[in-house]
């Protein structure tokens, strides 16, 4: 599986879309280099995890060639993960000579009415699923399961997806506060062994409850040395952090510097994974 990070920052943005902070104003000046846009990846050109408002740029900047794009799955409805509206893009007048023809869509259940409201030209080509927790579905190569999101379930239904093609399988844990027992159970008692996952660390060196909606650097090391124990990663497995915000100071040598002890390595903008 190659995992393309597209972007890796929180809903502002790095430099925040309105921000004047010191570390945004700091990043303007570094300019484009240092940039984080809104989170999104792609796996295999094929199967697209979430859609912000940064989906357009991210496509160009990459060389992405939405056409051949097979599925896409939504985490869940913040803005910064739900553009939905860019899907339109892909009907009638808008979308010629696509080379994959019905698109496939995951999404969390309280997101259909917005899909629904999309134009008949555009609803008809997608084949839309409702994202059920620990539901295995099966998209092309890939069979994709949604685990709970500590990220306000009940007033939204956040997801984050282990996705399986062939002997690999990821973990995409974004958003996230640290994990619920339940997730940590059907992991174990599932026997599932990660060959890579990237974990929210949204706030970094800031400190934030294991009750919260994101994590820092002391949740992800909580949530690693379980999986260790529970024998769901190793040493072999890839560790990725993501989902910074501009409140952090989320510069790479800044973040790789203060992590060193995660032994993750620090995602940016267009880094390749590959496991
Ligand atoms: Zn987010
Ligand atoms: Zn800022
Ligand atoms: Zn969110």
């Amino acid at each position: 599986m190659k995992i393309q990070f597209l972007g890796t920052a929180a809903a502002e943005g790095f430099p925040g879309s309105f921000c004047n902070c010191k570390y945004c104003e700091n990043v303007r000046n570094l300019g484009e280099k240092f940039y984080r846009t809104r989170s999104q990846a792609i796996i295999d050109g094929k199967l697209l995890i979430d859609m912000p408002a940064d989906t357009y740029y991210h496509f160009l900047k990459n060389n992405i060639r939405g056409d051949m794009i097979e599925s896409v799955i939504f985490t869940h409805t913040h803005g910064d993960h739900f553009y939905y509206k860019e899907l339109e893009m892909r009907g009638a007048g808008f979308g010629k000579n696509m080379a994959v023809e019905k698109l496939n869509v995951l999404i969390p259940a309280n997101a259909v009415s917005k899909i629904e409201k999309l134009g008949d030209h555009t609803k008809d080509i997608m084949n839309v699923v409702i994202a059920e927790l620990y539901k295995t579905v099966k998209f092309g190569d890939y069979e994709i399961t949604p685990l709970k999101a500590k990220h306000g379930y009940g007033a939204i239904d956040a997801h984050i997806y282990l996705i399986k093609k062939g002997d690999k399988t990821f973990l995409y844990g974004h958003d996230t506060g640290y994990f619920f027992d339940e997730v940590f159970d059907y992991l174990k008692s599932n026997k599932v062994y990660l060959n890579g996952l990237t974990l929210d660390c949204c706030y970094a060196s800031l400190p934030i409850s294991d009750n919260g909606a994101h994590m820092g650097y002391p949740n992800v090391e909580r949530v690693l040395k379980r999986l260790e124990e529970n024998g769901n990663i190793d040493k072999n497995t890839k560790k990725v952090i993501n989902h910074f915000s501009h409140n952090v100071n989320p510069l790479q040598n800044v973040l790789e510097e203060e992590s060193k002890h995660l032994d993750c390595i620090v995602s940016y903008d267009g880094m390749i994974l590959e496991i």
